[in-house]
């Protein structure tokens, strides 16, 4: 596994972390630089999504080692659930031209809840001889965590093929990935450049969302660190899991995150010194999606800056959730003049905060209600006064508006005493491999 890890590396990058020893060395110790090695032993180079797989994505000749009696080829197929899917659609798809697997799959009663998982996306794959007869056919389960194993039992003489069906929980590897990306245009172009998963992109976003707004703040030349599980299955990345550990540096300012879990299974992410990230508002009302990020906002031509709105403008299109930024109460909800339909919210210490323009409201959702950060409230529309799709975010002092990209917001309580030494430590070791991967080159992509 290691050495796979090693030769599928550019010989460059391991030149350089030699170079790089030294330094490492001076940070931890030699204890962590065992580690660091390992971490980037396994990490292998930039793998796709499984949504990106076509419909068969590969026909291999593998060794016949199955019981079929021919010794035929044996072909891999996969085959992607589509929408309305039965399961016969899909074994044809598969290639599967087998009438006694195909009757133990469509009728024998250890067969029947494959029937009911045809869930559109999830890939199917299937061994079969040159001929389409089935050999196994490995079917996921459940949200992914287990997959139905049908099996041909080895042929007896004169009697016709005969299967077997189990359902068995899937041993992932988990992995770590380390990756390091500059923006020049956008984020996902970004973390497409270099391979990331749409869904770290976001946890990273979410991460530091009490720090920078995502949609507003990012510039030309931020780069990003990142220290990221992928949980593989058969040698194939299968789901994302966690960051670790994360840096991003915006506009000349340099954010950290750790992933640390408390003694009671509490998990958070602190920067370098055991401050919380979580803060009590988040820098953007519009969680940060591929939708989100790309679209291009229409500002009304005379109330362009801040200063003449006392407010922020998020181009987004209409339906997009909008999230309250902080815990609070509905002070107020429904019209009002240009701003449309519009929600108030009223958070401890005198803060509001007024989402405006919104095409409808969260079902349900009236004056006197309590609201958690990041709760959907409303959606984005262009009720009001306003050209385009769009929402207008207010923060307010004492019912003055303030301009919410210039402010220092309250944080969540640091760790104890004790919960702060352990963080400590482990925070040292990440922020070693971060520094190693920072400092090693990276490709820049258009
Ligand atoms: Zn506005």
């Amino acid at each position: 596994m290691m050495k796979r890890g090693i030769l599928n590396y550019p010989p460059e990058f391991f030149d350089h972390i030699w170079q790089q020893r030294w330094k490492l060395a001076a940070i931890t110790g030699l204890s962590t630089l065992g580690m660091v090695v390992t971490a980037i032993a396994v990490t292998p180079p930039p793998t796709l999504p499984p949504e990106a797989f076509s419909e068969v994505v590969e026909q291999l000749h593998l060794t016949a080692s199955a019981p079929l009696d021919q010794g035929d080829d044996i072909y891999l197929r996969e085959a992607r659930i589509h929408r309305g899917d039965t399961l016969g659609r899909l074994l044809a798809r598969l290639g599967i031209a087998d009438e006694a697997a195909q009757r133990f799959l469509l009728v024998a009663p250890e067969t029947q809840a494959l029937h009911r998982q045809l869930v559109p996306g999830r890939v199917v794959s299937a061994r079969t001889s040159a001929d389409g007869a089935l050999i196994s056919l490995h079917f996921p389960m459940n949200g992914g965590d287990t997959v139905t194993l049908v099996e041909r039992k080895q042929n007896v003489q004169g009697q016709a093929a005969q299967f077997t069906a189990r359902e068995q929980t899937l041993q992932y590897e988990t992995r770590q990935v380390l990756k390091s990306g500059e923006i020049r245009y956008s984020l996902f172009g970004a973390t497409d450049s270099v391979g990331i998963p749409d869904a770290i992109a976001v946890q990273m976003a979410e991460i530091f969302s009490g720090e920078i707004d995502f949609h507003r703040d990012l510039r030309q030349g931020d780069r990003f660190t990142l220290i990221y599980e992928m949980q593989d299955y058969g040698g194939r990345a299968a789901r994302t899991g966690r960051i670790l550990s994360a840096e991003f540096t915006n506009n000349g300012k340099t954010h950290q995150a750790f992933l640390y879990t408390q003694d009671d299974g509490r998990q958070s992410y602190y920067n370098a010194e055991g401050k919380s990230l979580k803060k009590a508002f988040l820098r953007s009302p519009l969680a940060f999606s591929r939708v989100t990020s790309g679209f291009s906002l229409r500002l009304h031509p005379i109330l362009k800056t801040w200063r003449a709105h006392k407010g922020v403008d998020y181009g987004a299109p209409t339906g997009t959730q909008v999230r309250a930024t902080s815990d609070g109460v509905v002070q107020f909800i429904g019209k009002q003049g240009g701003y449309g339909n519009i929600v108030i919210l009223a958070h401890a210490g005198n803060y509001q905060t007024a989402y405006a323009h919104l095409s409808r409201f969260a079902p349900g959702l009236k004056k006197g209600d309590r609201v958690s950060q990041s709760d959907t409230i409303a959606y984005v529309g262009q009720t009001g006064w306003a050209t385009g799709p769009h929402l207008h975010y207010e923060f307010r002092i004492k019912g003055t508006q303030v301009n919410p990209l210039a402010l220092n917001l309250p944080t969540a309580p640091p760790l104890d005493k004790r919960q702060q030494t352990l963080f400590a430590n482990k925070a040292q070791e990440q922020l070693a491999l971060l520094q190693l991967l920072k400092d090693s080159p990276v490709a820049r992509f258009e």
